[in-house]
């Protein structure tokens, strides 16, 4: 599953997950990686350190045989590489004796992750001409320890100590009464690759103050070397514009992926929290009947992405295909709702640069004096479009999706806000707007109000329903897609640096 960042997962691995009719996860591996899987997969979390074992076999490998001989196509899925720390040479073995063919998919250990966001080379021709891999599990005092700490202590090139956090204090007192000097660099990288990556550096004998001093907690890579001298004060990981900001994304869990990648790509430590779940509407019948009379429509009318997606998606599962929208005209609401088209090869007639319901009645008016338009919308929302064209045309209506706030089951996101953990906060429609706000306890509304969590709003009118609310507006996109949102965002956070002053 690689270290935690989806994007390192390998491509085999992918190809593999998608294939699988079962996944047996270790309890830690990112529910992000496991959504590459096919929904229908069963996922099965299991505890690889603490399990209990069957007859013959340890009971995870067990379930991996069971599996295989249903016929199962079986996906074992283990935290950074099988074949580092991991136990899969135990599992390995336990298939060949069983006569389960199989193959092992390198990953991305967590030492290489670690390495490369701190911006640590783990070998250097001038001071590093090997690494080694250590676990700092076992008591390294006891005379039963595997690892031999003279030898490490040593060891000319780097060492990179995997479940060392816990004893980290032994470990360094071991290596320096074995010779280490005691100004050897030394790092510290916690949840490597992720959003909240935290990296630190020290030497050799200030190590365990310093996990203490900064608080440090596992998961964390130790590199020790001086390859870690290489380490620039910010890697090019913490350079990135958002990198340390925490900013919520509350939009529908199945329309957010796109935006918390982009996010993330920027450095961001994303959260989500949806506040609203776009279903399909109470009744189809009106949008069917739509649909087979497409062709007495003179316009079709989108006011959100949802919109296109929901109604092409009812066409095509009604048997039909492009040719069904014959000489129709398009109209769209904004430049995102005209993306969504595009994606069909559908090119919008007319967009409005704006977004808001005003400037698209305000462009369609001259177009459309008695003419036949279809609205194909979401069963809630303003009415002004559709009352403002039927005083010019006759307008139907038709719901192709239904929005509904969803009950938030993530009060430890809400108790983040409360205490200020969360920077940003992005909201992407005012039904967006209205069901997160309603969801907040007094301490984090405080927390708006005085400025500690910002929120960013897509557009006029979302930010209309937000001062109606009486919240504040940190920031407003100028275009008003969730990219525009990352823009007014990445603003929002450069002023923050330079009013910091120059140093930082
Ligand atoms: N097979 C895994 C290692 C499992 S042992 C791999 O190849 O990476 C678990 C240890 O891995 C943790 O105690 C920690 O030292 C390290 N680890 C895993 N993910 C990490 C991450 N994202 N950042 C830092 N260390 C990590």
């Amino acid at each position: 599953a690689g270290p935690g960042d989806p994007g390192m997962l390998t491509l085999r691995g992918l190809e593999c997950l998608q294939r699988a009719d079962v996944i047996i996860h270790d309890k830690l591996v990112s529910p992000r990686v496991l959504e590459f899987a096919p929904a229908a997969a069963q996922r099965i979390a299991v505890d690889s350190l603490h399990e209990r074992h069957t007859e013959r076999w340890p009971l995870v490998q067990q379930m991996m045989i069971d599996l295989a001989r249903q016929g199962k196509t079986v996906v074992r899925l283990k935290g950074g590489d099988p074949f580092i720390f991991g136990r899969g040479g135990e599992e390995a073995e336990a298939l060949r004796q069983e006569g389960i063919s199989y193959e092992v998919v390198p990953g991305i250990t967590a030492a290489l992750a670690a390495a490369a966001c701190a911006d640590i080379p783990l070998t250097h021709r001038f001071c590093a001409s090997g690494v080694a891999f250590v676990t700092g599990h076992e008591n390294p005092t006891k005379p039963e320890s595997s690892v031999d700490w003279s030898a490490l202590a040593r060891f000319p090139g780097t060492l990179v100590i995997y479940m060392g956090m816990a004893r980290l204090e032994l470990i360094a007192k071991v290596l320096l009464e074995h010779g280490k000097p005691a100004d050897t660099p030394a790092a510290i990288i916690q949840t490597a690759s992720l959003g909240s990556q935290l990296a630190r550096t020290t030497t050799l004998d200030k190590l365990d103050a310093m996990v203490r001093a900064e608080g440090l907690i596992p998961p964390a890579i130790v590199i020790i070397g001086p390859v870690v001298d290489f380490r620039p004060v910010q890697s090019w990981f913490e350079r990135r514009p958002l990198f340390g900001q925490r900013v919520l994304v509350t939009r529908p869990r199945d329309q957010a992926a796109e935006m918390i990648h982009k996010l993330e790509l920027l450095g961001a430590n994303v959260f989500q929290l949806p506040v609203v779940e776009v279903r399909d509407p109470p009744d189809w019948s009106p949008v069917d009947d739509a649909i087979r009379r497409l062709h007495e429509y003179d316009w079709l009318v989108f006011t959100s992405v949802n919109g296109v997606q929901r109604f092409i998606q009812r066409l095509l599962d009604n048997g039909f295909d492009l040719r069904a929208f014959g000489r129709i005209k398009l109209a769209s609401i904004g430049p995102g709702t005209a993306g969504a088209l595009r994606h069909f090869n559908l090119k919008a007639d007319v967009v409005p640069a704006s977004f808001r319901s005003e400037d698209l009645v305000g462009v369609l008016k001259d177009k459309v004096k008695g003419h036949r338009i279809l609205l194909a919308r979401a069963d809630r929302g303003r009415e002004l479009l559709r009352e403002e064209l039927a005083a010019i045309a006759k307008v139907d209506q038709v719901a192709v999706y239904s929005q509904v706030d969803v009950i938030c089951d993530q009060p430890e996101l809400l108790l983040m806000l409360s205490r200020g953990e969360i920077a940003y906060v992005t909201l992407t429609s005012s039904n967006i707007a209205r069901a997160f706000l309603n969801v907040l306890d007094e301490t984090a509304r405080l927390r708006i109000h005085n400025g500690s969590a910002k929120l960013v709003s897509i557009s006029p009118v979302t930010s209309a329903t937000i001062r109606e609310l009486s919240f504040p507006i940190a920031a407003e996109a100028t275009e008003h897609t969730a990219d525009g949102v990352i823009q007014a965002l990445l603003k929002l956070t450069a002023q923050g640096r330079q009013s910091l002053g120059p140093s930082e």
